[in-house]
């Protein structure tokens, strides 16, 4: 082979790992991917390694710890859970071993991973300023009902208690609904969209299904399931949705949010989901739903009862949005 081919054939090489570094394939070269149950997964040592953590796995738990200067994250092998700075953060796809070696889809580092590790630039001038709070249900529809309190009402207290924070740290708010009223599902994000809104936070209450005191307890915080993707709690996977623009940016503000509230919060954390929501589905704006613990858990209730704990849930959501808009802006 004469030099000028080889020299040729050495500048394909560089730049075809050039395009496998440069998109948004997170940074696997294809050797390192393998089909398990007909989906791309990634060998997610290398990529660790790829991505300059130090990683540590356990082949007896199942866990595989990642770490360097700024970042933990904490995988378990046969579960679609990874905590992320001690946050938790559920996959689409259960963390699949094979030959002793643990493997991630690609579609979680493409969708969820990577734009929690390294968010992308926004455009120059995105502001984001005006936020939409939408307190879930009202009127004919209380909610989740534990022993006469209604659902409605603490969405409505905790819906004003949070506007009255985001406008003293210069935000403009817009709340869906400022009564006792019914609302249709699909009205809130129309009023949101109409009166162009930044961003949109659906605020709820959880129950386990009126089957009296329940163990479940915790925090949970959904932005839309991905176009034909798994949803974690709520609603099947569908098409394409207008909600679904904003895939990147609703996960990221999924997470600012709670884990702002897990963290300043006694909450169990039972992490960041995906549903489709009519309310996440139809927002044209980064829409967050967030469930502030469990009306049928006595601990949880005391704490949604509590004027004082709802102003620290207040709190910690202005905090999270504040993360949020900093990381929106930057460009
Ligand atoms: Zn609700």
């Amino acid at each position: 082979m004469s030099r000028r081919v080889l020299g040729w054939i050495c500048v394909l090489l560089w730049f075809g790992l050039g395009l496998g570094l440069g998109t948004g394939r997170a940074q696997s070269s294809r050797r390192d991917l393998v089909r398990i149950k007909g989906r791309l997964h990634a060998d997610l040592g290398l990529w660790g390694a790829r991505n300059g953590l130090r990683g540590r796995w356990n082949p007896t738990s199942g866990e595989l710890r990642f770490s360097n200067r700024w970042i933990n994250l904490l995988f378990k092998a046969d579960t679609a859970r990874v905590e992320l700075d001690g946050v938790l953060v559920w996959l689409e796809f259960p963390i699949a071993v094979e030959r002793g070696r643990p493997y991630v889809s690609q579609r979680d580092l493409d969708m969820t991973l990577m734009p929690l590790l390294k968010p992308a630039k926004s455009t120059p001038g995105r502001k984001i300023r005006r936020v939409a709070l939408s307190a879930g249900h009202g009127g004919k529809d209380p909610g989740n009902m534990e022993g006469g309190r209604q659902e409605k009402h603490y969405t409505l207290k905790l819906a004003k208690e949070l506007a009255a924070r985001l406008r003293a740290a210069g935000f403009e708010v817009i709340l869906v609904r400022d009564e006792d009223e019914y609302i249709e599902l699909d009205d809130r994000p129309a009023k949101a969209n109409r009166l162009k809104a930044d961003l949109y936070l659906s605020l709820h209450f959880n129950g386990a299904g009126g089957r009296g005191s329940t163990t479940a307890n915790g925090l949970e915080t959904f932005s839309l399931t991905l176009p034909g993707g798994r949803s974690t709690g709520g609603g099947n996977s569908t098409g394409v949705q207008p909600g679904n623009r904003f895939d990147k940016e609703n996960l990221m503000l999924a997470y600012q949010v709670h884990r702002s509230l897990v963290q300043a919060l006694d909450f169990a954390d039972r992490g960041i989901k995906r549903a489709n929501f009519a309310e996440l589905r139809d927002a044209r704006m980064p829409a967050i739903l967030i469930e502030g613990g469990f009306m049928d858990h006595s601990e949880d209730l005391k704490r949604i009862m509590s004027d004082r704990e709802r102003a620290k849930m207040a709190d910690a959501i202005v905090d999270g949005v504040r993360a949020f808009k900093r990381l929106a802006e930057r460009n």
